[in-house]
């Protein structure tokens, strides 16, 4: 251990560590700004030198096959699912979630692992529906919510509009806390309300200018009207402080970044079990929220992505791995930059490392230093659309059956082993998830397969007595189906016949959702 880090090992010294962390999602409806934002915020973090690069192309703009043909291509998306940088005196880890809705179950799960989440607004076009719906996963976990209303350079709507509107759909309070000045083509920057300073071109003009008498009108209607801002309604995620700006022109960029500093939140309790781990506490524990594999196509490497929950981590520690018992020895913990990785020595409370491993790590999973705990809200949903696996080759049929348990433990789809044996069927929620499965077994593993359709619309996890969950399954041979982990899935053709069976079979239960973990 260099002196350096051995320094940050006693407590007040974890603490104030600790305390610097931002951890924090974009979360938006496509075309917003996301991505351009996102480039922004590194480049003033100091992570990349020029901005445009951490993309292309925004995601609803590319094609299916562009889709996959990123898929293939894992440098870029795994650079891009966690990215940390130092702004302010703080460590940001800014986490990557997937913009198609296809993909909705790893924004969920990325989302268990932040303390905030910054919501991204077009100011010409308001909420849509895919920032309500990610606002309402927020909302489930009382994720404190940042509002940047972007692209004020053009066409925008009303601001206080803009504001009844996010007040009135989300049912969410907001407090201003910049306010635009001059709009569209004439906007140069913003008027912070709590240090009632000017920022960017803004500071240059006149008094007399017209955009500042309209400021100073605005102003008075601001205070009269809105509320201010209030640290416990934010951290709670009541009230919405709102920024303003122009990702494009980089302009409010910089009030963002100054306000996660100011205000955090600081790294969360995290919920297990039995009770709630705070980030400061003196052991390490860590979550596995994502696995990404086969990043480097030469080797069969995995990355767990793990969301340090407390403690200081160093490398070489060696943590217990809760769901098996083993103790798990972290060698190369790695941090993400926009570009590169590099080990990471040591990390703290709110981090975000990825753990190199060969599939002993999956999406759920506890890691701890001493206590038997295990982190809870990482869940698997009920996926709506399954389908069976068609082998073209039957020589490959055990390659096959591999790389369906390695894809479906990164979390590209979920695979259900019928019980009378017949081939897999895998579970989906978006029918995007199907053809990157069948792109990447074909990619990676050199494997063509094709889907039929199944008689099955639902599935549901089974759980009860253990005799009698035998005796349901030998009943429901054709219906039933093993999980990943090996636990029962009932299969049902309507929802009616699920209806039918659960009252049936009061005995037992019906889960849509499985708590992983
Ligand atoms: P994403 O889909 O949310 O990631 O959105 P992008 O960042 O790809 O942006 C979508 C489009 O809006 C692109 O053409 C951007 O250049 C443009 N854009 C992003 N931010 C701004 C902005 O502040 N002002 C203007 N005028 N255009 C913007």
């Amino acid at each position: 251990m260099s002196e350096a880090a051995s320094a940050n090992a006693t407590p007040a010294a974890i603490g104030r560590e600790i305390a610097r962390r931002r951890t924090f999602a974009i979360i938006s409806h496509p075309d917003a700004g996301k991505t351009t934002l996102t480039e922004r915020i590194l480049r003033a973090g100091g992570a990349i030198q020029l901005a445009g690069n951490v993309r292309a192309k925004g995601e609803r703009r590319r094609t299916k096959s562009d889709w996959m043909g990123i898929e293939r291509d894992r440098g870029i998306s795994v650079v891009t699912s966690v990215m940390t940088f130092e702004y302010g005196d703080c460590v940001f880890n800014l986490l990557d979630t997937p913009g198609h809705e296809d993909f909705s179950e790893d924004t969920y799960r990325t989302l268990t692992a932040v303390d905030c989440a910054v919501m991204v607004i077009d100011a010409a076009k308001g909420i849509e529906a895919r920032t309500r719906k990610l606002f309402e996963i927020c909302r489930l976990r009382d994720i404190p919510i940042v509002t940047f209303i972007n692209k004020m350079d053009r066409e925008a709507q009303d601001s206080f509009a803009l504001l009844d509107e996010i007040g009135g759909t989300l049912a969410l309070d907001t407090a201003p806390a910049t306010w635009p000045v001059g709009r569209a083509a004439q906007f140069v920057g913003t008027y912070d309300l709590r240090t009632r300073e000017l920022h960017g071109a803004a500071a240059e003009l006149p008094q007399s200018d017209a955009r500042m008498i309209q400021l100073s009108e605005e102003l008075e209607l601001v205070q009269a009207a809105l509320p201010e801002f209030d640290r416990e309604s934010f951290d709670a995620g009541h009230l919405t402080p709102v920024f303003f700006g122009s990702a494009m022109k980089e302009i409010g960029v910089t009030d963002l970044l100054d306000a996660l500093v100011a205000y955090g939140p600081a790294p969360r309790a995290q919920p297990t079990e039995t009770r709630d781990v705070r980030a400061d506490e003196e052991q390490v524990t860590a979550l596995i929220f994502k696995i990404q594999a086969n990043m480097d196509p030469n080797h069969r490497d995995r990355m767990a992505f793990a969301r340090i929950c407390s403690g200081r981590l160093t490398r070489g520690m060696r943590l217990r791995h809760v769901r098996t018992g083993k103790q798990f020895a972290l060698h190369t913990p790695q941090f993400f930059f926009a570009r590169d990785r590099q080990l990471a020595e040591e990390a703290f409370g709110g981090d975000v490392v990825g753990i190199p491993n060969h599939g002993t790590l999956r999406i759920g999973d506890t890691l701890s230093e001493s206590e038997d705990l295990r982190f809870t809200g990482v869940p698997h949903f009920a996926p709506e659309i399954l389908r069976r696996v068609r082998l073209d080759d039957a020589m490959k049929a055990k390659k096959l059956r591999q790389a369906l348990v390695e894809l479906a433990e990164e979390g590209v789809v979920q695979l259900f082993r019928p019980q009378d044996g017949l081939p897999p069927i895998v579970g989906v929620v978006g029918t995007l998830q199907l053809d990157v499965l069948q792109s990447r077994l074909k990619g990676e593993y050199g494997v063509t397969i094709g889907f039929e359709s199944t008689p099955y619309t639902m599935a549901r996890w089974v759980t009860g007595d253990r005799a009698r969950i035998e005796t349901f399954s030998m009943v429901n041979r054709s219906a039933m189906a093993d999980d990943l982990d090996g636990d029962p899935v009932f299969l049902a053709s309507s929802a009616f016949m699920m209806r039918r069976t659960a009252e049936t079979n009061p005995e037992l239960a019906f889960h849509d959702i499985k708590q992983i973990g």
